[in-house]
């Protein structure tokens, strides 16, 4: 993050700062912070008993080096320190066997606005957020989590969230005051706005929006209660909510984040329909899993696979969606180049494009795996055993393991480490495929063949048979490269598919797996080809950047121009000139299009100008994910999928 400095005067503004509050049921480091919006001017005072924690670990600070610091003093007289460039703040002497308190205070001026797309700190008319992680108080990065508590108060009409539970608050003449306690404080974030605070209560917790006035009118209301339906659904499956209060707050930045007892959503995000019923659960589940347990930071990030599992795709299939969403999970992952794929253990963050596929997809389908192995009561009570033990404290892999595998009988682990340690995935296939006519009923022999390079992996295979009676379900173990399977029916069975609803993470086979778009988003090494008037900075709306020239006929390929030029490029290359000739019954009308040319590693973007080009690619950054998007009715463009085969196999008799 970078503070300008701020070298004014420090000393008679933290007077006015109330003093530690008495209840002191909670004891640890406090931190005091006043906060001017319209100066972009923070103050502070860290304050710590050195008996209430390992006074070894105040030595050394991290404190951005713009942070000017006013003094540091134990009992009231002044220590010596040092500061370096790359942000410590270092006593010059052992607190090992001292007592008493330890003081620091400070003061900087700091960006008024956002700066960069994901920026550090900033204060100022419209909002202001100091994230977690950021040198913006004294911070230890290598304490363990410890009882906190920040008295925060901000000037100039704005109100203040901060990370832990609001114990207390105070308005009067356009100073807002309140008290945020954490039994387990980590990495602390605050953020303030000109905002128009509604509270109301569920149950235990108190639940508060904090938008601009306009927005509270539109959905205040709407995201309250969504917000405290989230909370009582979770707290029911998982154990209690960890905290007295939940607040969502406005960002002028267009983010969806959660940290301990409050998240931060855009203002241009909050008015999106789906949000209360998507993201915000999401962020919900966060204070359960990321902020509630803390990821490991030395591992892999495991909360977004789990949030994304239990949040987000419950909802799905609550709505009936849960086999669309986990095709397009793996439509995307086909769409991967291999030399962009990653382990899950290996994601640390990110929600875009490879990581997005390693942290959430990948998460996501582990646990849907081991849902189906396991059943969903064992997986239920293996998160609310992670939850119990783990709660404020950093879980790394193992921990998380530990705790699921002590629900049921069977050994996790195996299955832990291959689906979080290995890139690549199962690609499946049926052969030998016959059907038996026996005494009591019917038997469908088959090979069942993994075809990836390496080790085979262990996998539980639904083998689904359709028979005249209807479907059935067959698991299957398969942990080698190939073996026999025999089931057996009542009822002739009629045709056979290997897992034909994706409740595996694998490779797609080519008669499941129609091209997409997004193969072009996901490929570092894209290329661009430019015909007629058009131009490589049309696609930046879609890619976030501006690719290459291609100078071969080989890769990965977005070719940019209007019908004419860009029909008569594929066809000089023996491709389909447009989607009609890929899909007769499809009914293309004139305007923009992109689409995804089968099998040719190529995206099409025509149309007739530069701007309707550039239209088409920003409405790709969210519909990536299917084979064409062509100009359909009003506003709403058509989109689809190009029609693939399948993975049935029919039976046919062998008498
Ligand atoms: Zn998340």
């Amino acid at each position: 993050m970078s503070w300008r400095r701020w070298l004014c005067g420090l000393v008679c503004l933290l007077a006015s700062v109330g003093a530690a509050a008495d209840a002191d049921h909670l004891s640890g480091p406090e931190l005091e912070l006043v906060l001017w919006p319209e100066q972009a001017r923070l103050e502070g005072r860290f304050q710590v008993e050195l008996q209430q924690v390992d006074a070894a670990t105040l030595e050394r600070f991290r404190l951005d080096p713009g942070i000017a610091v006013d003094k540091v003093e134990l009992d009231g007289e002044a220590l010596a320190y040092t500061r370096s460039d790359d942000g410590w703040l270092e006593l010059e002497r052992a607190l090992e066997a001292a007592r008493g308190t330890l003081v620091i205070r400070y003061g900087a001026r700091i960006p008024d606005a956002p700066r960069g797309p994901r920026g550090g700190g900033y204060l100022g008319t419209d909002g202001g957020f100091l994230p977690p992680g950021a040198d913006w108080y004294p911070r230890r990065p290598a304490a363990e989590p410890h009882p906190f508590r920040v008295h925060l108060e901000v000037m100039d009409g704005h109100l203040g969230v901060a990370s832990g539970s609001r114990v207390a608050e105070q308005h009067e003449n356009g100073r807002y005051r309140a008290t945020f306690e954490h039994p387990g404080g980590r990495a602390l974030a605050v953020a303030t706005g000109p905002w128009e605070p509604v509270t109301q209560a569920a149950g235990e917790v108190e639940i508060r929006t904090l938008f601009p006035a306009g927005l509270e009118v539109a959905f205040g209301e709407l995201y309250r209660e969504q917000a405290a339906a989230y909370i009582e659904r979770f707290s029911d499956e998982l154990g209690a909510y960890p905290f007295a209060t939940f607040t969502i707050a406005a960002s002028p930045q267009p983010v969806g984040l959660a940290f301990s007892g409050f998240t931060l959503l855009g203002t241009q995000v909050i008015p999106l329909p789906f949000i209360p019923y998507t993201s915000l659960g999401h962020e919900v589940l966060h204070s359960w899993w990321g902020t509630g347990v803390y990821v490991d930071p030395a591992g892999g990030n495991w909360s977004e696979g789990l949030t994304t599992f239990l949040a987000d795709y419950q909802f799905k299939r609550e709505a009936g969606e849960a086999r669309a969403e986990r095709g397009q999970w793996l439509r995307d992952y086909a769409a991967l180049p291999p030399t962009e794929d990653r382990p899950h253990a290996a994601f640390r963050g990110g929600n875009a494009g490879a990581a997005r596929i390693a942290g959430y997809h990948r998460g996501a389908m582990l646990w849907l795996m081991l849902e189906d192995w396991i059943g969903r009561e064992a997986l239920l009570a293996g998160a609310r055993r992670l939850f119990a033990q783990w709660r404020f404290r950093e879980a790394d892999w193992d921990a998380v393991i530990t705790a699921f595998e002590r629900e049921t009988d069977q050994d996790l682990r195996p299955f832990f480490e291959q689906w979080t340690g290995r890139s690549g995935a199962p690609l499946l296939e049926l052969a030998q495929l016959q059907r038996e006519a026996g005494e009591a009923g019917w038997r469908v022999r088959a090979e069942l063949h993994q075809r990836v390079p390496g080790e085979p992996w262990m996998l539980r295979v639904p083998l689904e048979v359709e028979t005249e009676a209807g479907r059935e379900t067959h698991w299957v173990e398969l942990d080698q490269a190939r073996r026999e399977v025999i089931v057996e029916t009542a009822v002739r069975p009629l045709a056979v598919a290997v897992d034909p609803d994706w409740r595996l993470f694998r490779h797609l086979t080519a008669g499941e797996s129609p091209d997409i778009l997004r193969q072009a988003a996901l490929d570092p090494r894209v290329r661009l080809v430019t015909l007629g008037d058009a131009r490589a900075e049309e696609v930046a709306a879609w890619l976030g950047r501006v690719p290459d020239a291609a100078d071969s006929d080989q890769g990965t390929r977005i070719v940019l121009g209007d019908h004419t030029a860009t029909s008569r490029w594929l066809r000089e290359r023996g491709l389909p000139a447009d989607p009609g000739v890929v899909e007769p019954d499809l009914e293309v009308a004139s305007g923009p299009r992109a689409w995804a040319v089968p099998g040719a590693a190529v995206v099409v973007i025509s149309g007739t100008d530069a701007e309707a080009r550039r239209e088409v690619a920003a409405a790709l950054r969210h519909r990536s994910h299917y084979s064409y998007l062509l100009p359909g009715q009003g506003d709403a463009p058509k989109t689809g999928l190009w029609p693939v085969p399948g993975v049935w196999q029919e039976l046919n008799d062998d008498e």
